[in-house]
């Protein structure tokens, strides 16, 4: 689990340009990896050996600078309460805005790190006047230009050695984590399954940042479900803003080794679920999909159930490799099935294959279909082995892993799949010199 950082501000003060430089250079990568499309919100990156998260809270508010007035604080309010560490971006050359003081007023009530980044100092001039931001009394600031790339640096030195240790696991306990847009069921689903008393217990305790897990035995199961907005949501934020599941969301997901993504079948499996779809699959994390409410939806015969797993399958290509379970929390409909779902999930997961075994079912596939010439190349892939990381990897050790494409990954990724059952995991394939 890596830490999340929020950039806060006004619009227009940089904040995109600053996060679009800090995760380009890594995003560039994946996407050409995965062909997906990134939240341009949201993203990873990386300094000094540190990992984190980033997310620009900004994105989230579409609309004129007054609509933004009324949303800040409960932006800002919301990036307090979830992320590790706050980025405050203003901007030297309007100076000193009212809607600044605003939101380092709420900052400075925060015991959690805030770093006041000045944007737009492009030139030694802009540096002298950024000194005016002392009046935020926010304390030091790091004068940056996200356009030139001067003294984001400094603020990122700064930024990770503020952030928290990655903490190891407390619990060998699967975890898992309900996520997914207002109103799709979540705290209903949790609810039934914990009991309501849980639930008040959780809600309580919940106030600390650390409590997030709420440990679940009962009926065989045994894990830590991951406190997520059905738990502790409160009247504090508004509930529609995608903004806020986002936030929600991308906590949860971290912390978790399975998501359960809960949507309401008769609203459908629309973009904002699909973003957190790829939320999930982007940190390697198991997925379950449960379609809620299916208790409303006529027509239950069985056009319909494939009708709506073809939709969704659609929407989350290439990786279609996961369970889709139609629920009901309301009559119970599958929530056990759901969890027993999601605990298979979880073991496939953790599944590690040894490397005899890999490569008896692999070489010959590779043999009987070998990459393709590629610039008249030839690739010899001599074997296998899974790395040992929490999530399954495999490396495949040949002579020329710069000419293998990714249809060809892609190929290795299904038979592997086809052989041992990944179902619900993302897997990655690497090639590698040997
Ligand atoms: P956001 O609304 O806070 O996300 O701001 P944007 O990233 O969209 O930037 C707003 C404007 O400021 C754009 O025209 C950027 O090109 C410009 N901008 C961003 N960073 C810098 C900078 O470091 N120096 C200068 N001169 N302009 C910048
Ligand atoms: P959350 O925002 O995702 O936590 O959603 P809630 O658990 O608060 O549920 C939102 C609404 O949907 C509530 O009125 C629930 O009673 C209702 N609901 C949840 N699950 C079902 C279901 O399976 N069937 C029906 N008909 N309603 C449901």
């Amino acid at each position: 689990m890596s830490a999340i950082v929020a950039i806060v501000g006004r619009p227009n003060v940089g904040k995109s340009t600053f996060f679009n430089r800090l995760i380009q250079r890594r995003e560039a990568i994946v996407d050409a990896a995965s062909g997906v499309t990134r939240d341009r919100h949201y993203g990873k990156s990386d300094w000094n050996g540190k990992d984190f998260s980033l997310i620009d809270t900004g994105g989230y508010v579409v609309g004129s600078d007054d609509v933004f007035e009324k949303e800040i604080d409960k932006q800002v309010e919301l990036a307090i309460e979830e992320a590790d560490a706050i980025i405050f971006m203003v901007d030297v050359e309007t100076g000193v805005t009212g809607m600044d003081e605003d939101v380092a007023k709420l900052l400075r009530r925060v015991d959690k790190p805030v770093l006041l980044a000045i944007n737009k100092v492009d030139n030694a001039k802009r540096a002298a006047d950024a000194v005016e931001f002392y009046a935020l009394g926010l304390g030091e600031y790091y004068g940056i230009s996200s356009i030139n790339g001067s003294g984001t640096g400094e603020l990122l030195d700064a930024l990770v050695e503020v952030l928290p240790e990655k903490k190891a696991d407390d619990s060998e306990l699967p975890r898992f984590a309900v996520v997914g847009r207002p109103n799709a069921g979540k705290s209903s689903f949790i609810n039934a399954l914990l009991g309501q008393e849980r639930y008040i217990v959780t809600d309580i305790a919940g106030t600390t940042r650390d409590s997030m897990d709420t440990k679940y035995n009962r009926f065989g199961f045994e894990f830590n479900l991951v406190d997520t907005a059905g738990i502790r949501r409160k009247a504090k934020v508004k509930e529609d803003l995608e903004f806020y599941s986002v936030m929600r969301s991308v906590r949860a997901i971290e912390h978790s080794d399975v998501c359960l993504i809960l949507f309401d079948a008769t609203r459908g499996f629309d973009g904002q679920v699909a973003n957190i779809f790829w939320l999930a699959q982007r940190n390697n994390k198991g997925v379950v999909i449960l379609v809620n409410k299916w208790d409303l939806v006529e027509n239950k015969e069985t056009n319909t159930l494939k009708q709506y797993t073809q939709d969704i399958k659609q929407s989350i290509e290439p990786f279609v490799d996961v369970p889709i379970i139609f629920i009901s929390v309301l009559t119970k409909q599958r929530i056990y099935k759901a969890l027993e779902t999601a605990v298979e999930v979880y073991k496939n997961r953790s599944k590690k294959i040894k490397t005899r075994k890999l490569n008896d079912v692999m070489l010959p596939i590779i043999q009987h279909t070998p990459p393709p010439a590629y610039k008249d190349k030839y690739v010899k892939i001599k074997y296998v082995t899974q790395l040992p990381t929490p999530y399954p990897q495999f490396a495949f050790f040949c002579n020329l892993p710069q000419y293998v494409r990714e249809p060809y990954k892609r190929f290795l990724e299904n038979k592997l799949r086809e052989n041992f059952d990944f179902s619900g995991v993302p897997v990655t394939v690497f090639m590698r010199k040997k």
